[in-house]
C-alpha cells in the first residue's frame, strides 16, 4: 500500500499534457504543442560549451551540497545587480531546478497544521507540494478585470493563527501577469503586520513586455527581507529547461534547513551543470534580447487573435510566456469545461494546451507562445475553426 501522502496529489498536468503532445507527435500527427512552458530556444553556446569545459577538465565529482562558491558567489552578484538584495553565502542554495527550490522550501518550513496562502489562478506544483508535506494550502481567488492581481484585504482575510506563508508569483504563470510595485507593497505591509513569510517565485524576473517592471517584494526593506524566501533560476531566462539548477536567496536559518534536507535527498546539483550555470550568470546576456523579441512578436500576435475570436476574450499579459484567455463564452453544449475544451481541441483542432481548472480557474485554458509564430499561426486558424463548430 502506497503512502497517504501520494493520493493527495495528481502527477503535474503541465508535464502530463506536455507528455500526451510529444506521444501523439511521435505517432507522426500534427500537433502544436501550447502545453509546456519551455523556451523553444537552444541554451546560447557559450554556456554549453563552459559545461564541455567542466567535463574535460574532470569536474565530475561530488560538490558542496548547496552549490559551488563560484556559483553562489555569481547569485549574490546577480541579486545585487538586478534586485538590489545583498546575500552572503550562508544564505544562497543551488538545487536540481526551481522547482525542486520550492519543494525544499516546503520541506524546511510547512507541517501539519499550517496553512499556506496560495492566490488562485496558481502554478500546478504549489499546492501539491504544500500537500506533500501535509500542509494545507489556501486558496484566495484573484480576477480577470483586475489583473490577476492579489489585493491586501483579500489577502487579510485569508490569514489565520495557523497562516504560515504566502507564496507569490510575479510575472504570473499560468497569467502572465506582472504585480507593480504598488501591489507587491500592499501585500508587504500586510504580510509583515502578521509576521508570514513570503516565498517570491521570481523565475520569470526577465520576461517582460511593455513597461512592466520587476519588483522582487524582499527589495523592500530588511523586515521584508528577513521573511521572504526569493526563487529564481535558469530554466526559463536562459533556457536551460533541461539542465536543473534553480536558486534561493533567504533568511540563513531556512537555507540552513533547505541544505539539510537536500544533504539527505539528492545532495549537490549536477556538477557540470552548475558550470554552465556560472557562465550563464557571468557571461554575455544578449541571449535575453533576442529570445524576448521573439517572445514580443508571439505574445502581441497571439493575444490579438484570440480577442478577435467571438468566443474568447483575452487580457494582455505583461511577462512570462503564457496567455490566459477566458473560455467561459464557449461552454455550454458539447464543452463544458476547461478540460473538456483541452480534449476538444486536442482532438478536433490537435492544439494541445492546458485546461485552467490545472491552475484553480475552470474559466480559462493556458497557452504557452513559446514555440515558433509558424506554429502560433497554423493553432489560432484551427482553434478558430473548432471553435466555430461548437458556438
Ligand atoms: N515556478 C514557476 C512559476 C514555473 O512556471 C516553473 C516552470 N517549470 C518553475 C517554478 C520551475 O522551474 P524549473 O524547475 O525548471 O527551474
Ligand atoms: N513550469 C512549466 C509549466 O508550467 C514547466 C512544466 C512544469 O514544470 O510544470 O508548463
Amino acid at each position: 500500500m502506497l503512502a497517504d501522502r501520494v493520493r493527495r496529489v495528481k502527477p503535474s498536468p503541465t508535464l502530463a499534457m506536455d507528455a500526451k503532445a510529444k506521444e501523439m507527435k511521435a505517432r507522426g500527427e500534427d500537433v502544436v504543442n501550447f502545453g509546456v512552458g519551455e523556451p523553444d530556444f537552444d541554451t546560447p553556446e557559450n554556456i554549453k560549451e563552459a559545461a564541455v569545459k567542466a567535463l574535460r577538465d574532470g569536474f565530475t565529482k561530488y560538490t558542496p551540497v548547496g552549490g559551488i562558491l563560484p556559483l553562489k558567489d555569481a547569485i549574490i552578484e546577480k541579486f545585487r545587480a538586478d534586485n538590489g538584495l545583498e546575500y552572503s553565502r550562508e544564505e544562497i542554495i543551488v538545487s536540481c531546478g526551481a522547482k525542486h527550490s520550492l519543494y525544499n522550501i516546503a520541506q524546511a518550513l510547512f507541517g501539519p497544521g499550517d496553512e499556506v496562502i496560495i492566490p488562485s489562478p496558481y502554478w500546478v506544483s504549489y499546492p501539491a507540494q504544500v500537500l506533500l508535506n501535509d500542509a494545507t494550502p489556501v486558496f484566495v481567488k484573484t480576477f480577470e478585470d483586475d489583473s490577476f492581481m492579489l489585493r491586501p484585504e483579500a489577502l487579510e482575510g485569508a490569514i489565520t493563527d495557523k497562516t504560515k506563508a504566502l507564496i507569490l508569483n510575479s510575472p504570473s504563470n499560468p497569467t502572465g501577469l506582472t504585480y507593480e510595485r504598488k501591489a507587491i507593497e500592499a501585500i508587504a505591509e500586510v504580510a509583515l503586520r502578521h509576521g508570514i513569510y513570503v516565498i517570491s517565485d521570481e523565475i520569470y524576473e526577465k520576461l517582460l513586455y511593455d513597461d512592466a517592471e520587476h519588483v522582487s517584494i524582499a527589495s523592500l526593506g530588511k523586515e521584508m527581507k528577513d521573511k521572504t524566501v526569493v526563487v529564481n533560476g535558469l530554466s526559463k531566462s536562459h533556457a536551460m529547461t533541461g539542465w536543473r539548477i534553480g536558486y534561493v536567496g533567504g533568511p540563513a536559518d531556512v537555507v540552513k534547513a533547505m541544505t539539510k534536507v537536500q544533504s539527505q535527498s539528492t545532495s549537490n546539483p549536477t556538477s557540470i551543470a552548475q558550470a554552465a550555470a556560472v557562465e550563464a550568470l557571468t557571461g554575455p546576456q544578449d541571449f535575453l534580447q533576442t529570445m524576448l523579441t521573439e517572445f514580443d512578436k508571439r505574445r502581441k500576435y497571439l493575444v490579438g487573435e484570440l480577442n478577435s475570436m467571438p468566443s474568447l476574450s483575452c487580457v494582455m499579459p505583461n511577462g512570462a510566456f503564457y496567455a490566459f484567455p477566458n473560455t467561459s463564452g464557449v461552454y455550454g453544449g458539447k464543452v463544458r469545461s476547461s478540460s473538456e475544451l483541452a480534449l476538444y481541441l486536442l482532438d478536433e483542432a490537435k492544439v494541445a494546451l492546458v485546461p485552467g481548472d490545472a491552475f484553480g480557474d475552470d474559466d480559462f485554458i493556458r497557452i504557452s507562445y513559446a514555440t515558433s509564430i509558424e506554429d502560433i499561426k497554423k493553432a489560432v486558424e484551427r482553434i478558430n475553426q473548432a471553435l466555430g463548430k461548437i458556438s
